[in-house]
């Protein structure tokens, strides 16, 4: 494995041969998480792909003329050409895999994968996710002295580890900025003895067994399973959306806002996350025009005041976003008034979106009892419908979804889970 610099682009990527380049960025989870992945898989595909690493903001002329717009992004060439589909966001490894695979012989990618040797653990409680949520559970079944492991496809911290300030999190006068409070909270977790397996990819949830296989080879059993997988952000569904995705369009600021220097961005939402995030995102950019559906903003009051202040901050109420057009280097986002239907399109260098989430259950959904939104349903003691398995965290079916009430159920289970093993 290797970094680069734009000055050795040409010699190191475009002179031939097979190269895997990945565009990272500095205080960008997806780029740590992948970091590890990528590392793994240089030592399985190295003799016949080039690692090649490129720091984003260090090369941003590169990364234009590239039109990367994402951290992290993942490239691949063959003889000077790029080939495959680009990777970028939260990556994971099986999508990296199958591009490697695509480049090489067959009969190199069967010798690769025979020298893989498949693996068994065995721990008291296995939690799925490393937020707030997971990390206090780790916590208190390791205080417990309870053998646990936890277990996250990202690196630990979950949303607040991309939430550029939490001011509500007791404990702390000033506003602490997530990526530190998230640090903190994995690194208590940690040094109790908790074991993490993150950055992976989880092949296999059998919640009746109590089995988790990860990165396809590694099983993991426990007599306990904690569900603590939090919420993704939800896509607007709009023509362009997922095409553009990481080629303009984001769900995370403190990823992708440092690129927006004097810009012009659009924010689609108008809830806590949107307007809390567009504060955020003025730091940098010079014009920022939230498009919202309602006629006022659906934020705290708090949050309301500080962007109706701001002067680089425009509102566009009533409108929502019918598609997204790659034109040049700019984003152009058809909007629709919701009550004249009438359309308009507003030209911007970026757009952000951030207009709710949806619970991560997909590897478990037909097993447990959901409420009517897919939430899982639990009792006091955060029980699942499945004997053994807990939920925690914005996962579970509840009314508020704050960093202090997914700790609080985290707690909740590790004290219950403690008390059925002793
Ligand atoms: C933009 C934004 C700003 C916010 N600001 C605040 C704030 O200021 N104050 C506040 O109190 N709350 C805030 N929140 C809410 C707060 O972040 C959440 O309530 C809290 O993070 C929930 O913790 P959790 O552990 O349940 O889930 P998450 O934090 O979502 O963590 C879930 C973890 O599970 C992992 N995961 C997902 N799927 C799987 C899988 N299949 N297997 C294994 N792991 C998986 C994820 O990678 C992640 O690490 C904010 C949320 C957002 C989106």
């Amino acid at each position: 494995m290797k970094e680069i610099t734009a000055a050795e682009f040409d010699t190191e990527v475009l002179n031939g041969g097979k190269v895997i380049l990945d565009f990272y960025s500095t205080e960008c989870p997806p780029c740590e998480a992948l970091a590890s992945k990528f590392e793994d898989l240089s030592r399985m595909y190295g003799n016949d792909v080039r690692f090649l690493k490129i720091f984003r903001q260090g090369n941003r002329d590169l990364s234009e003329k590239l039109a990367v717009k994402s951290s992290p992004t993942l490239l691949f060439f063959n003889n000077g050409q790029e080939v495959s589909s680009r990777l970028t966001g939260g990556i994971k490894r099986s999508d990296i895999i199958r591009n490697l695979d695509s480049m090489i012989p067959d009969e190199r990618v069967s010798e690769i994968k025979s020298q893989i040797k498949p693996s068994v653990s065995e721990f008291d409680v296995i939690i799925l996710g490393a937020g707030p949520g997971g990390l206090t559970a780790g916590l208190y079944l390791c205080q417990s002295k309870i053998n646990t492991v936890l277990i996250d496809i990202a690196l630990p911290g979950g949303h607040v580890a991309t939430t550029h300030e939490v001011s509500n999190y007791p404990g702390f006068i000033e506003p602490q900025a997530g990526y530190m409070l998230s640090h903190s909270m994995s690194e208590q977790t940690k040094l109790c003895g908790t074991i993490y397996k993150v950055a992976v990819d989880i092949t296999k949830v059998d919640l009746e067994k109590k089995e988790v296989v990860i990165d396809e080879y590694e099983t993991v059993k426990a007599k306990r399973i904690i569900i603590a997988t939090g919420t993704t952000p939800n896509l607007t569904g709009a023509p362009g959306e997922k095409e553009l995705k990481g080629k303009g369009i984001s769900y995370c600021a403190t990823c992708d806002a440092k690129y927006y220097n004097d810009k012009e961005v659009i924010v689609i939402g108008g809830g806590n996350s949107a307007v809390e995030e567009s504060e955020y995102i003025t730091r940098f950019v010079k014009k920022l025009t939230i498009v919202h559906q309602f006629d006022k903003l659906t934020a705290n009051k708090q949050a309301q005041d500080k962007v109706f202040k701001n002067p680089k901050i425009s509102i566009l109420f009533e409108n929502e976003p019918r598609a997204f057009i790659k034109e040049g280097d700019k984003i152009v986002t058809e909007v629709e008034n919701v009550k004249t239907k009438m359309r308009q399109t507003l030209v911007s260098d970026g757009v952000f979106i951030f207009i709710g989430m949806k619970p991560n259950i997909e590897l478990f959904k037909d097993k447990l009892a959901l409420d009517q939104w897919g939430y899982i349903k639990t009792d006091e003691d955060m029980r699942t419908s499945v004997q053994g398995v807990y939920a925690v965290g914005d996962v579970i079916s509840k009314k508020y979804r704050q960093i202090t009430t997914a700790v609080a159920d985290g707690t909740i289970a590790a004290m219950a889970i403690a008390k059925e093993l002793d």
